[in-house]
């Protein structure tokens, strides 16, 4: 155990002690609580919204508030709040992590903070990782704060839910299957403001995200969806603040204009001699141009100062022009297939089809081979999760693998991690791993170990890492002749109705870790006789098999977390090859040697500690290193977020903004100028002062969204232009902010310019807003990649000691990633 650990070990026992007499309070409130009839159960909820308004604590009415939601509990669900959940659910109303293993009824805990921080009616939201799980989890869950009288919605893509208590005839099959089928007739569709109207909301954390950016894009303030930003319980919150982190959510519609400027560059940097007009540094593939460049490149473009007068984005295509020429070579780093330019991926040499390189590479390639150059998109308005998230008076999070990240959470988030003991004692066994030396060797004794286990009846899980995988099994097994379910996270609703019956005797599911994801598996199937599960214990529980390491530890205890959940029995066992990604970057050269040297065959694996140590050494640098790279998009998501921040809030100012608001910040911008006033006061008198006002307010929301569509863009280059300037040994940061800071101010002069340059138009030339066709894009958490940190990981072998970080830092490669 590492210092550290044992710190936090030491700090989280003596948290989770000074919650013991919480628990003994809620508990001694049971009897008195537990005779209350249903109504005055329910007046409960009325008499604590009147102590809060009273000057009450939500902290002082917090353990008669928990023994009022666990009564409810077990009189709609029959279920009974473990006291180990009452103390899940004291630290997430306190706003920290609870990590609670799997099958530790997190949906449960949940009902706890929601129900008491939902009594100042400000609302609650429960983020959930997909639309069934929202649906499912508000279905299940509804019925508590029903009972209690609180309203409950739900957000689904393109569609929104009230929950609807009617329907008590479905109520016992509800409580029987509620835990992974969703009974539809409980929700009723609703509007979006509907939703947020209820006092707790279910969503996914893309469609609380979206209806935010929604939100500011509106012109009407009767259209904006989201009220405040109380309080948030994120379910399984690594993977949404962890392995999403890098996925910033965007709204966008396509350009139609970039096309002709990338052909112009195309053709500019055919002209452009290297070491004359400009110079390459092979080793971080990037270009500078010289003087002599970009004369070259004015007098072709006619003009005489490309910086001023065609500014950052010309010079930005102007270089990403040269560099697609410079750096990029057909047939080694892409090639062109079907009219498109496809990525090779430097280590493996696999094609990466799909895959772009971004800041506009992509397309001056595209543009360079002559193909067709792919629409670039305008971003209308972005933001990334985290910063979605801190919009929040409190966070709360639950998951069952949190500990490995405890520190990031803190980091980042300010969140504390601490660990909730399990209600039974985890007898799980987790086998050490099995090492093969090639893919194919891996399959085949699977294929074999699984038939075995099979035949034997008990039930096996096997986790792999994508879709490819699952189907090249999933061929192995077809082989063996044995029968077995495939969920690829496609339709998580169905794929939740098979994986919760992957504890039946004999059953074999093959998943990605992203299937079936939140739906507990029961032994003996869901739901199941006792003889079923009885059986299926005696033949050892559900058998989990990871066919991989994943890069991170937590993916492979989450895994794991399937098997043995409330005290069953359970084994785990991973599967790995000298071939995985992992594999081949650490570790590999002794292990061969030392197989080679046995003259093991393929298909015959060792079993080795030594081995099983350094994999997870390898997991935890690379962990280190996403860490790094993930609180560095964040660091520059920060420069941007309070730009967005203060232009967000003016324009809400705006958008709800009455008579006399619109009017005072009207006298601001035109402040002092006779004029100008003259010919409002003739348009408030042709026009009448309301229309005028009217008009006036649109044409500033339209200006103000004009300008920072255009900032964003421009934030962006500066983004892309900074990375390359870094190698100057300036903190591309610091520049970043900078810049940031001069765009910033400038857009806000333009703004006000454009407001006084239109005024006289009103009522006249104004034209009506163009709607643009909106996109909306976030690449949803399906797998999670595990090529971009290996890839990086190679960039950093190939780095001098003295060279500048390729991370971006600025700083020299000794002093950042390779200490
Ligand atoms: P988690 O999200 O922590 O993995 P779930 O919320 O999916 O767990 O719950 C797992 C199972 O445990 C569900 O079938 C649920 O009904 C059951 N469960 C949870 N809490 C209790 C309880 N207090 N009493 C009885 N069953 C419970
Ligand atoms: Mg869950």
């Amino acid at each position: 155990m590492s210092i550290l650990s044992k710190f936090f070990g030491s700090q989280n026992s003596r948290i989770l002690k000074s919650l013991e007499p919480v628990v003994l309070v809620i508990n001694g409130f049971e009897p008195t609580i537990s005779v209350l009839s249903d109504a005055d159960l329910k007046l409960k909820t009325t008499e604590f919204k009147k102590r809060l308004t009273e000057g009450s604590t939500l902290d002082d009415v917090l353990p008669e508030a928990f023994a009022v939601v666990r009564e409810a509990a077990k009189r709609t669900l029959g279920q009974r709040h473990f006291d180990v959940q009452l103390m899940g659910g004291v630290i997430m109303h306190r706003g920290g992590i609870a990590e609670m293993k799997t099958g530790e009824g997190k949906t449960l805990v949940a009902t706890l903070p929601a129900y008491l921080n939902a009594l100042p009616a400000q609302g609650v939201h429960v983020v959930t990782v997909n639309d069934y799980l929202s649906r499912r989890d508000a279905v299940w869950m509804g019925q508590v704060f029903s009972f209690l009288g609180l309203s409950v919605s739900v957000l689904n893509h393109a569609e929104s839910f009230l929950y609807d208590p009617e329907h008590t005839d479905l109520d016992r099959e509800r409580d029987e299957v509620g835990s992974f089928k969703v009974i539809h007739e409980f929700l009723r569709p609703a509007t979006r403001r509907e939703a947020y109207e209820a006092d707790i909301t279910y969503g996914t954390n893309t469609e609380f995200g979206f209806d935010y950016l929604r939100d500011n894009l509106e012109y009407e303030s009767v259209k904006v969806r989201q009220r405040v930003h109380n309080y948030t319980i994120v379910d399984e919150i690594d993977s949404i603040l962890i392995d999403e982190a890098r996925t910033p959510l965007i709204i966008s519609a396509p350009t139609t204009d970039s096309e002709n400027l990338y052909r112009t560059f195309t053709s500019i940097s055919e002209k452009m001699k290297v070491e004359e007009d400009y110079t390459v540094d092979e080793k971080y593939k990037t270009i500078s141009l010289t003087d002599a460049g970009i004369s070259k490149a004015e007098k072709l473009l006619g003009v005489d100062n490309i910086y001023t007068e065609k500014g950052i984005k010309y010079v930005h295509h102007l270089e990403t022009a040269v560099r697609a020429k410079a750096n990029y070579k057909k047939d080694t780093d892409y090639v062109v297939r079907d009219n498109e330019v496809v990525i090779v991926d430097p280590f493996t040499g696999r094609l990466q089809p799909g895959r772009r390189w971004s800041e506009g590479l992509h397309q001056a390639i595209e543009s360079k081979e002559g193909v067709s150059v792919q629409k670039e998109s305008r971003t209308f308005a972005s933001i990334t999760y985290q910063n979605y998230f801190r919009l929040y008076k409190k966070i709360a999070g639950m998951t069952g693998t949190a500990a490995t990240s405890r520190e990031e959470f803190y980091k980042v988030y300010g969140l504390e991690t601490f660990e909730v003991p399990t209600n039974k004692p985890i007898t799980r066994l987790d086998k050490n791993d099995l090492i093969f030396q090639t893919e194919t060797g891996k399959f085949k004794a699977l294929a074999r170990s699984i038939k075995v286990l099979q035949k034997k009846g008990q039930p096996i899980l096997i986790g792999t890492v994508s879709i490819e995988k699952n189907e090249m099994l999933s061929e192995f097994l077809k082989r063996e002749g044995v029968p077995h379910e495939v969920l690829n996270a496609k339709n998580h609703e169905r794929e939740g109705e098979i994986v919760a019956q992957a504890g039946r005797k004999g059953a074999v599911t093959i998943a990605t870790n992203m299937a079936g994801r939140g739906v507990d598996i029961k032994l003996g199937g869901n739901p199941s006789v006792v003889e079923e599960y009885e059986e299926v214990k005696k033949l050892g529980g559900l058998f989990v098999i990871g066919t991989e390491r994943h890069e991170a530890r937590r993916i492979d205890n989450q895994l794991r977390g399937r098997s043995g959940r409330q005290g069953d029995p359970g084994e785990t066992q991973f599967y790995v090859c000298l071939e995985d990604p992992l594999m081949r970057v650490f570790a590999k050269d002794m292990i061969k040697n030392m197989m080679g040297r046995l003259g093991i065959s393929e298909d015959q694996p060792i079993e080795n500690r030594i081995i099983s140590r350094s994999l997870e050494g390898a997991q935890k640098r690379i962990e280190g290193f996403n860490f790094d790279s993930r609180k560095r998009v964040l660091e520059f998501d920060d420069v941007l977020n309070f730009h967005r921040k203060i232009m967000y809030e003016r324009r809400r100012h705006i958008l709800e903004g009455n008579f006399e608001m619109i009017s005072t910040s009207l006298n601001e911008v035109i402040e002092g100028d006779d004029k100008l006033m003259g010919i409002i006061e003739d348009k408030k008198k042709t026009l009448g002062q309301e229309s005028f006002t009217l008009t006036f307010k649109q044409l500033l929301l339209q200006t103000i969204d004009m300008f920072w569509i255009e900032h964003l863009e421009a934030m962006e280059y500066v983004r892309g232009s900074v990375n390359l300037r870094a190698y100057g040994q300036r903190d591309p940061l610091v520049e970043y902010k900078k810049e940031g800071l001069h765009l910033f101010k400038e857009m806000e002069r333009a703004i006000d310019a454009e407001v006084v340059k239109l005024i006289p138009s009103i009522g006249g030339t104004v034209s009506l807003r163009q709607e643009p066709h909106l996109q909306e894009i976030s690449a949803k958490a399906g797998e999670i990649t595990k090529e971009n940190s290996v890839i990086k990981k190679g960039v950093y072998d190939t780095v001098g000691r003295n060279d500048i970080c390729p991370c971006g830092s600025g700083k020299k490669f000794k002093k950042c990633h390779g200490k």
